[in-house]
């Protein structure tokens, strides 16, 4: 099948996993310790590394006290500390905005011009953030919040020049595009490889293939699903499931089925009419958990379709039909 959507199309479009390294450019000292808030320090202690405080945090111990405080019981902090310091301009909150918002100011003013950045949590990026998980010696990396810069060719001359300024340049994308395994999905590659990993009893298994394509019942995906550690008879579901051999929901008309798909739970869809275990079932949500969050639990069979899960093939000819024409425009799920 000839490719729809090229590389250039794509990092026209997505450039993917920007980090925080040109923040160096702001870096000066880092004021803990805000007034009323004794004791909140935590850049101070030993161990802190924000991006190894994973899970969700949200506003943690120290954020919200002196506010909430002053809003709920009208106290304001006991202690105040009166700084004897000149700043030009004073940013509150350092998420993406309160960043660029001190870059833009600083870039029109006098290089010394002071930037006082403040935020009330422990790490700057605000909902733009880095996860690491360290796990038997490997350190496994993620998103904490933010990864895709969505369509920059569609920015504004001002925040396209924020891009460059901050080195996302095409230079920056061609290096990212030179240093990613052609079998990874990364820096534009999304022809490549979408690996598997399924949770073991104290350890994944990762398999290796174009996952997103086997879904879609395309590529060799009997031989992939083979490979599953589940027993036979729910291998040969699977395959049924991701090949269309089958309509799930053949005893159910149009109307019928669209109400389905749209008021039942994807795994609720799943266990029921499809015939997969409860073991088998959370092969088929680690996409989802990654992408949204909830599991197939938490979606309906509509929503977790078009987050890409399997089953469009296997609802009867309309269904089928619209999935070849999906496959004529996205090459990832192409045969
Ligand atoms: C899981 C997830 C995935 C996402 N994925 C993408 C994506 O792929 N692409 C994309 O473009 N967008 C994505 N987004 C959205 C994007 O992250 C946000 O739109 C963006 O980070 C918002 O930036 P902001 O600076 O406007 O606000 P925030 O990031 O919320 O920054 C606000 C800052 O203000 C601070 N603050 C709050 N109250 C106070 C106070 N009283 N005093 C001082 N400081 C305070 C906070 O600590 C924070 O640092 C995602 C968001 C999440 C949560």
């Amino acid at each position: 099948m000839e490719t729809k959507i090229t590389r250039r199309d794509l990092l026209n479009g997505i450039v993917i996993g920007a980090g925080g390294s040109f923040l160096q450019a702001y870096s000066g000292r880092a004021v803990g310790n805000p007034a009323g808030t004794a004791g909140f320090e935590p850049n101070a202690m030993p161990s802190y590394y924000p991006p190894t405080l994973t899970g969700m945090r949200g506003s943690h111990d120290g954020s919200y006290e002196v506010a909430h405080a002053l809003a709920w019981q009208g106290q304001k902090p006991k202690t105040y500390e009166t700084l004897d310091e000149h700043y030009d301009l004073v940013v509150v909150g350092a998420g993406m905005s309160g960043l660029a918002a001190a870059w833009y100011y600083l870039k029109e003013m006098a290089p010394e011009t002071r930037i006082l950045i403040l935020d009330n949590h422990d790490d700057f990026g605000g909902h733009a953030k880095r996860n690491e998980f360290h796990y038997k010696d490997r350190m496994l990396l993620s998103l904490g919040g933010a990864q895709n810069l969505e369509s920059p060719s569609s920015y504004s001359d001002a925040a396209g020049s924020l891009m460059i300024d901050i080195g996302i340049d095409e230079q920056a994308i061609a290096q990212m595009d030179a240093n990613t395994p052609d079998n990874f999905v990364l820096g534009g590659k999304l022809n490549a490889d979408v690996g598997l990993t399924v949770p073991e009893k104290d350890q994944h298994l990762t398999l290796g293939g174009h996952w997103l394509k086997f879904f879609h019942g395309r590529g060799d995906y009997q031989s992939a699903v083979g490979k599953l550690p589940i027993p036979d008879d729910q291998k040969e579901t699977l395959i049924a499931f991701f090949g269309g051999d089958k309509d799930f929901l053949d005893d159910l008309s149009l109307t019928e089925k669209w109400d389905y798909v749209n008021s039942v739970s994807y795994n609720q869809f799943l266990f029921d009419r499809v015939g997969l275990s409860k073991e088998t079932i959370p092969i088929l949500n680690a996409h989802l958990v990654i992408l949204n969050g909830p599991s197939g639990w938490n979606h309906t069979v509509l929503e977790a379709i078009m987050a890409g899960s399997p089953g469009l093939r296997a609802m009867g000819w309309l269904a089928d039909f619209v999935d070849s024409i999906a496959a004529l425009l996205l090459d990832d799920i192409a045969g």
